[in-house]
């Protein structure tokens, strides 16, 4: 696009202000035409006398509409200002009856059109039009005749010369006020197109924002269709896993119990024992019977824990008595191994909050894993009362760590880090996340520290009992 320059706004200007000119000279004429056919019927003077310096005038005007048309505009002023030197210049000149006041006042109106010029062309066009005023008032008169000078036309020249001095003088100041007008004008345009596109900036930006809002309020609408799906696909799974487990208990009892009795029983079937290739089988349907019910436990306490259906009996709890059943199962893991069961517990410990079965659960599979993946050292179990009403618990053990890349992973649901997958570690991947689970329940943590190759310890916490405060019997 092109910027237009201060020239371009100057001509701009000025070639409206010819038009308006151009337009009221040619109702002017039309004006006059009618007056003098009015008033030649009155008297002897010829319409023709009139109408040919009319024409001129309205030839001018009309060539100088055309020129500004096509965007000439100094051929266009010139034919305008052209028109009226010879309109003028032909009613001074023609011999007719015609009233020498109405000569000498239209030798007058020269000075008004040099002056026009003066503010519609530069300083050199003005002199020219000074000229040709002075030539046309002082010799058309003449024309034809014997040639004198009236004292009226050495007024007008006077005038003619005052006037192009005056706006010679004057088109400076005015083209500087013209300037700064034009600047002005140029700079509130700028400002008015500055406006318009911020205008538009802004309707794109709220029809933006708009589209935004609607994809927004769609993408809310298909989360929570997401999310209620998700939903009710936990509930599911959840109802799924508990029917499973259910289902799967009874028959797997059965086993369990049949293989026991088969092992340790014979007085149930007359006394007669088994062969010892049976015995074996037999052993390790009951092991693998045992882990599978042991699984199916864990993925039921699971599936509750999801549906929200986990009903723990909290209260208040002596963790002695624990210990020892714990320990005393955890000598039964250990087995034949060469392996310490240590612990490192305070004579007095608080009561803590919680359901006894849930904490002996958790030290258990803590007890159980540091059992598994250790095969010579120590396993001690610990407690301290932290004095902030909690009490620490751990386990730890020289077996054979956890790598630090695990360590995020092994309280997840089904993950077993690299050791637990390890030949010979029958395992679930589940032990952590149940114990996870069941203490968030009752308010407590759990995490793990580790050196791969030295060992691991598994921290978690319990709060102290409190008794409920008496109500006050008023
Ligand atoms: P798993 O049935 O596999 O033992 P857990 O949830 O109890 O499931 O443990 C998850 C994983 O954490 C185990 O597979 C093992 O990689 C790691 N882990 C847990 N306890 C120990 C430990 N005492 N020493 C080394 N690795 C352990």
């Amino acid at each position: 696009m092109n910027v237009p320059t201060k020239l371009d706004f100057a001509q701009e200007v000025r070639a409206e202000r010819l038009s308006l000119l151009w337009k009221v000279t040619l109702l002017a004429s039309v004006f006059v035409v009618w007056a003098a056919l009015v008033f030649t019927s009155l008297s002897a003077i010829s319409p023709l006398d009139f109408v040919i310096p009319v024409l001129m005038i309205v030839v001018g005007c009309i060539l100088c509409r055309w020129l500004l048309s096509l965007n000439r505009y100094e051929p266009a002023v010139w034919a305008y200002v052209g028109g009226l030197f010879l309109g003028l210049g032909w009613l001074i000149y023609a011999p007719v009856a015609w009233s020498e006041v109405a000569r000498t006042m239209i030798g007058f109106s020269f000075p008004l059109i040099i002056v026009i010029v003066g503010f519609l062309l530069p300083i050199r066009s003005t002199l020219i039009a000074l000229l040709v005023g002075l030539a046309i008032e002082l010799i058309a008169p003449s024309l034809g005749r014997e040639f004198t000078i009236e004292r009226s036309q050495i007024y007008s020249a006077f005038l003619m010369a005052l006037a192009a001095g005056i706006a010679v003088q004057m088109s400076g100041t005015l083209y500087g006020i013209a300037e700064w007008a034009l600047e002005s004008y140029r700079k509130e345009r700028e400002t008015k197109d500055q406006l318009f596109d911020s205008q538009q900036e802004v309707q794109r930006s709220y029809l933006r924002q708009k589209a935004l809002a609607e994809q927004l309020q769609e993408a809310n609408v298909e989360l929570e269709a997401a999310r209620a799906a998700a939903i009710e696909a936990k509930n599911f799974r959840g109802q799924f896993l508990a029917n499973m487990s259910h289902e799967l208990r009874t028959p797997l009892n059965a086993i369990i119990g049949f293989s026991e009795t088969m092992l340790n029983f014979p007085m149930m079937y007359d006394n007669q024992s088994l062969p010892p290739a049976y015995k074996t089988d037999l052993g390790q349907i009951y092991t693998s019977g045992k882990h599978l019910l042991q699984l199916i436990n864990d993925i039921l306490d699971l599936s509750k824990v999801d549906a929200g259906k986990l009903d723990l009996e909290i209260e208040q709890v002596e963790l002695e008595p624990i210990f020892k059943g714990v320990l005393a199962t955890a000598t039964g893991l250990i087995g034949d191994k060469p392996i310490k069961l240590k612990r490192d517990i305070p004579a007095k410990l608080p009561l803590v909050q919680g359901d006894s079965l849930r904490i002996r659960q958790v030290i258990l599979n803590l007890l159980s894993n540091s059992a598994k993946f250790t095969d010579e050292g120590a396993i001690t179990l610990g407690a301290r009362d932290e004095g902030n009403g909690e009490v620490t618990l751990w386990v730890s053990d020289t077996g054979i760590g956890i790598p630090p890349q695990d360590m995020d992973k092994i309280f997840e649901e089904f993950r077993q880090g690299t050791s637990g997958r390890r030949k010979g570690r029958a395992g679930s991947g589940l032990g952590l996340a149940i114990s996870r689970q069941l203490l968030n329940l009752m308010g407590g943590r759990i995490w793990a520290e580790s050196t791969p190759g030295k060992g691991s310890t598994f921290y978690f916490t319990l709060p102290v009992y409190t008794p409920e405060p008496v109500e006050q019997q008023g």
